[in-house]
């Protein structure tokens, strides 16, 4: 159980900054606080550090980069910053969106040329709300990727990773400030150390049932798709402590997880034309407002599933994503020469299909919005063979956490902020607003790289003044 303890005890052993969780934020926030000068310890729980970074697509959304440039893409942080704003219905703080979306692509440099970090920009589909091309990718389109490189560079700077170990306390001054923690290693072992900062780099609630059920009641009973380390510590811990909490009903959801299979099928196949429709073959919503929202759309449906119906050229587009391809070996894709075989293969009434297959191509072929407010894009007409996954809806990370300001120090409930104590990725508030709908594709990696970084920084500087003091 996560806990607050108040004591002024001294502790054995002191470090100038500890970091919890070693996903993405976490070392992101390791290799900026090293790169300050300060000696970094990050605990985490796995045996290797994979969090739901390794579980993820790996993808960044960065606005301005050289990655950008060099395909010719026009796009600038102010563009990104609105999109971001136009996705949460402006729901988040301006302030927190603004250094966001202009540090994402320093960060994204950062990574390439500090670490030679491969990326480069998905340019042959968009995610729904982006208004340019903008997620950056390392080649195998992983997260796996993306951790193993961040866990590399953390090696070989020589950064400690205690692994194994869980932290289970804080231990807090009478006036506030963060002392130290308590960890619990896998063989029972308790051990205290003291810190002159700390980062919580923990994420979500995702893994916490209990949480999810007294937070995002719609999810409660859905699919949780994220890592199961995320149980909602910084968000018990800064209930505890009094820090202000933002956002807890948003989440990333997400409408198009091959099942019996659990394997995500991107939303390429979505928005590149394809489309969804129940078990009675009929379509029920505008599927490109977005994933996220989807989720709960699908649950909603006969049997929690809907059936991804697409063409082979929107196959091609999604067979760069290995999840897709793992999909397709593991035989959750049905393809048949025929809308009618698809239907008899999906088991679903072949009038209906036939009939929502019929309304999209007379809406593309009248250049309108079908009744959902739904656009097809004309240039793509369907070409043989058809292919259909049976998805459902899942929940895959928390967007709601501690609130923080620009350096990613956590706020107090009361106003001000925690001088020592500093919150990346998941364990922070995101910038998706208050719900699902608030979630523009890529926040989640967006705010555990840029607000990681922004906290080993701020943090660095923290533990230097204790060092001067000491
Ligand atoms: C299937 C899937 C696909 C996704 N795709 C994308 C994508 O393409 N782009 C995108 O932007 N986002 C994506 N996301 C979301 C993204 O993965 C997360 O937002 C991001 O990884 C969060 O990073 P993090 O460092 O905060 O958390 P994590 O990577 O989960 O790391 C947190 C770490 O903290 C450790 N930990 C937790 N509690 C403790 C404790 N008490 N003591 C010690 N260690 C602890 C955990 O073991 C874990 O290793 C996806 C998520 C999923 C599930």
């Amino acid at each position: 159980m996560s806990s607050v303890v108040v004591s002024g005890e001294p502790f054995e052993t002191q470090v100038p900054l500890l970091i919890v969780g070693a996903g993405a934020a976490g070392l992101c926030a390791a290799l900026a606080a090293k790169e300050a000068g300060a000696e970094p310890v990050v605990i985490e729980r796995d045996a290797v550090p994979s969090g739901s970074t390794a579980l993820s697509a790996g993808l960044i959304p960065a606005a301005g980069t050289r990655f950008q440039q060099a395909k010719r893409i026009d796009d600038t942080p102010q563009l990104f910053a609105a999109d971001i704003q136009r996705k949460a219905h402006g729901e988040n703080d301006p302030a927190i969106v603004e250094v966001i979306a202009t540090q994402a692509g320093p960060t994204i440099e950062w990574l390439a040329e500090r670490y030679g970090f491969p990326f480069d920009v998905i340019d042959n589909f968009n995610y729904p709300g982006h208004s340019a091309f903008r997620m950056h990718g390392l080649p195998t389109r992983s997260g796996a990727e993306l951790i193993d490189r961040l866990r590399t560079a953390a090696e070989a700077g020589g950064i400690t990773i205690l692994t194994g170990c869980r932290v289970e306390t804080l231990f807090a001054g009478q006036d506030g400030r963060v002392r130290g923690i308590e960890l619990v290693r896998g063989d029972g072992a308790r051990e205290r150390i003291g810190c002159d900062a700390l980062i919580l780099a923990c994420n979500g609630y995702g893994g916490n049932p209990a949480l999810v059920r007294e937070l995002i009641p719609d999810m409660a009973d859905a699919l949780y798709f994220g890592h199961p380390g995320n149980q909602g510590d910084a968000v018990e811990w800064g209930r505890a402590l009094g820090a202000s909490l933002e956002h807890l009903g948003a989440y990333q959801g997400h409408g198009s997880v091959a099942t019996p299979h659990n394997i995500l099928v991107s939303w390429a196949v979505i928005m590149e034309g394809g489309i969804q429709v129940n078990a009675e073959g009929r379509r029920f919503c505008d599927e490109s407002r977005g994933y996220s929202e989807q989720a709960a759309e699908v649950l909603r449906q006969p049997g929690g599933i809907a059936w991804n119906v697409f063409d082979d050229r929107i196959a091609n587009v999604a067979r760069q994503f290995e999840d897709f391809r793992n999909a397709e070996k593991g035989g959750a894709l049905l393809s048949a020469a025929s809308l009618d075989e698809l239907a008899a293969r999906m088991r679903v009434p072949a009038s209906a299909l036939a009939e929502a297959w019929r309304d999209v191509e007379r809406c593309k072929a009248r250049g309108l919005a079908d009744r959902f407010g739904r656009s097809f894009s004309a240039a793509h007409n369907f070409v043989g063979p058809w292919h259909a996954v049976k998805v459902t809806g899942a929940l895959f990370h928390t967007q709601g956490g501690l609130a923080v300001d620009a350096s990613a120090r956590v706020r107090r409930r009361g106003g001000g902020v925690f001088p020592n104590l500093f919150a990346a990725g998941g364990a922070a508030a995101g910038v998706s607003g208050q719900t699902a709908a608030g979630y523009l594709s890529g926040n989640g990696l967006l705010t555990a790289t840029v607000l990681g970084r922004r906290a080993g920084q701020a943090a660095a500087a923290v533990g230097k003044v204790a060092e001067l003091r000491s």
